[in-house]
């Protein structure tokens, strides 16, 4: 059994710190934490379809609005928010404008990420297996310096599935290497042989 003088160090993990040392909860304090402990819970009216529902307190708290759920929170956007409120947080769009507009500014500003979802749809509709992220080949072709895996030159480089897609390859990472336009062509022209 241990004895002597117990010191409590910093290592032992809840070390309390000096402006919280012989700090007392106030009697209000004690009685939200024993409500939230007993599992009291707020009530209030949806902010969209004014049922009545309940809350915990400390999510209650947090909060502005109050809605049943995702459904009633949505509805409310849409129906109570002007467009600029709906969309302040893109920042982007504005009253009047359609979302294609902004779609297509979109594509026209990030063409690798457009490319890249283009030609998993392709691998997915040929029925392949898998797919890969853009990160997963920004990666593969970090690791062959951005170099084309046949002529090793220095040339912009395109995703060749190794196992092709019409022959049951599969659309995961491992099945796919850089190579250049002039490589990827000249293996198809084998292939077609
Ligand atoms: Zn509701
Ligand atoms: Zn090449």
């Amino acid at each position: 059994m241990p004895t002597g003088i117990y010191n409590r160090k910093k290592s032992h993990g809840h070390a309390i710190s000096k402006s919280r040392k012989g700090h007392k909860h106030s009697q209000e304090t004690k009685d939200k934490i024993g409500k939230a402990n007993k599992g009291i819970w707020i009530k209030f009216h949806c902010d969209y379809c004014d049922k009545e529902n309940e809350e915990r307190p400390s999510h209650y708290k947090r909060k502005h609005r109050h809605f049943c759920n995702m459904s009633c929170y949505s509805g409310f956007r849409k129906e109570k928010l002007s467009i600029q409120e709906q969309h302040a947080y893109k920042g982007i769009r504005k009253e009047g404008h359609s979302k294609q507009i902004y779609h297509r500014r979109y594509v026209a500003n990030n063409p690798t990420t457009i490319r890249h979802l283009k030609a998993r749809r392709y691998a997915r509709k040929k029925g392949a297996e898998g797919n890969h992220t853009l990160k997963e080949w920004e990666q593969l072709k970090e690791k062959h310096n951005h170099k084309c895996v046949h002529c090793n030159l220095d040339k912009p480089l395109t995703k060749d599935h190794i196992i092709p897609l019409s022959e049951g390859g599969s659309d995961y990472v491992e099945n796919i290497q850089p190579l250049c336009r002039n490589c990827n062509s000249k293996k198809w022209k084998k292939l077609d042989v």
